[in-house]
């Protein structure tokens, strides 16, 4: 664990809008404040402690850091100098020193709450709080920009809606309360959706053991303000992995031969990974992201790093296509006389929405007030780590469903003028409401 206060002043720390931390702002302005003040996967620590503010205030049980995740199961975690910048950053940013230290250096947060008598079912709820390292756009035609909730991290961004998502996480538990919900309500903030990284390890925590109903939840997605879809089914499974080809560098003119080019073993690996045969049964996708090595043109490369990942319709798929990754990542460093290693940082699973919970959500999205579509089941096109915690529930006899809430969004996701229509944060609250209470009340 590291030392968040070394180093760091009073005087060095911004001012806290304590609307934000005394329970008076409203959903929108929490958004607001999350969108400016983003964190991605696993430097959440900031958004873990807001939420555990407002929660804890709401009478909610708080699980923190590790006791939300399996610690060991976490993947793609940064360095420690990245996550110590990232608790120092959240200190300064008015996070209290006692939530800093309950969490120590994870982030994460598990909160439970009894209402009625306790012999009512589980619901489980994920909320992903994370953003995206990527810089958002700065001009007037942006709304975040032009509003002033621009991101203050440079190179951190909410461009998929996950503020959105920690916004209806509390906006819930604050109106549960007043409704007639009769069992145990578990909120899952996850960390570190994006690349796959976080749910494993939240799945293997426990906490989702005994979840009777369970649901996921992602603004936007291509849909318009006021569409909801109850249950959304086979994303693709994914896995995302970094190889390291380390060769023996040489000079590259007097004397080429002593060297082993690791970054021609890189090389010959991207032009086969294209080049894996599709699979009949179903979709694959394979993509390298990212090449990188360090040395000059008179140098035989010794190292070089790629990104890869792959993707299958089904586990089958998904594995036919790691298994001829590595099979081609093996042979191309054999090639050229290097060694290499690689290491998985993210992965994702596909699953089926049940259909108890894919009614309970139609029948409950069709009362709330702004909703004006509702679809019962639609096919996921990308991936979601959403479905290790839905597998979970499944294996177990629980029931789960993927939620969509339409959000008019001017660019797509991930993109630098991405915003969602924050009309669709109280529509997302009322739809989750009106089934919790649903499947609570059977
Ligand atoms: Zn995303
Ligand atoms: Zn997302």
């Amino acid at each position: 664990m590291t030392d968040y206060d070394e180093n760091v002043h009073e005087d060095t720390k911004v001012e806290r809008n304590e609307s934000i931390w005394n329970g008076s702002a409203s959903l929108v302005e929490i958004r607001r404040d999350l969108h400016a003040h983003p964190e991605a996967g696993w430097k959440e620590f900031r958004t873990t402690a807001l939420a555990a503010t407002e929660l804890d205030r709401q009478g909610f049980t708080i699980h923190l850091g590790d006791a939300a995740v399996a610690v060991d199961e976490r993947l793609g975690v940064p360095d420690d100098r990245a996550i110590t910048a990232a608790r120092h950053r959240a200190y300064k940013e008015g996070v209290p020193e006692g939530l800093l230290k309950r969490m120590g250096d994870v982030t994460g947060l598990v909160a439970e709450r009894t209402y009625g008598d306790g012999t009512g079912p589980v619901v489980g709820i994920r909320i992903d709080m994370d953003a995206l390292e990527r810089v958002e756009a700065r001009d007037e035609s942006h709304k975040p920009f032009r509003d002033g909730f621009v991101s203050r991290h440079p190179e951190e961004m909410h461009a998929c809606g996950h503020d959105g998502h920690t916004a209806i996480g509390i906006g819930l538990a604050r109106q549960l309360d007043a409704s007639d919900f009769d069992g145990t309500l578990k909120l899952f903030f996850q960390p570190a959706e994006e690349g796959g990284r976080g749910a494993i390890p939240m799945s293997r925590s426990g906490h989702v053991d005994g979840v009777d109903y369970f649901a996921a939840l992602h603004l936007g997605l291509g849909n318009e303000t006021g569409k909801v879809i109850a249950g959304y089914d086979r994303p693709l499974c994914n896995c995302k992995f970094l190889v390291r080809f380390t060769g023996q560098s040489a000079h590259a003119g007097n004397a080429p031969q002593t060297g082993a080019n690791a970054l021609q073993a890189a090389t010959t690996a991207i032009q086969n990974l294209y080049a894996i045969p599709r699979h009949s049964a179903g979709a694959s996708r394979v993509n390298v992201g990212k090449v990188s090595s360090p040395n000059g043109q008179n140098v035989i490369s010794d190292h070089a790093e790629m990104m890869i990942e792959v993707r299958g319709e089904t586990t089958e798929i998904n594995e036919y296509m790691m298994e001829k990754s590595n099979r081609i990542v093996t042979h191309s460093a054999e090639m050229h006389g290097v060694s290499y290693d690689i290491e998985t940082y993210g992965k994702t699973t596909t699953f089926e929405s049940d259909e108890e919970m894919v009614a309970s959500v139609s029948d409950s999205a069709a009362m709330v007030d702004g909703v004006t579509a509702v679809s019962t089941r639609e096919q996921f096109g990308a991936s979601e780590d959403a479905s290790y915690l839905i597998k979970r529930v499944q294996e177990q006899g629980g029931k789960a469903t993927y939620i969509g809430i339409g959000s008019d969004h001017p660019d797509g996701h991930h993109t630098p003028y991405f915003d969602i229509d924050e009309t669709s944060i109280q529509i997302a609250v009322d739809v989750l409401i009106e089934t919790v209470e649903t499947v609570g009340t059977r």
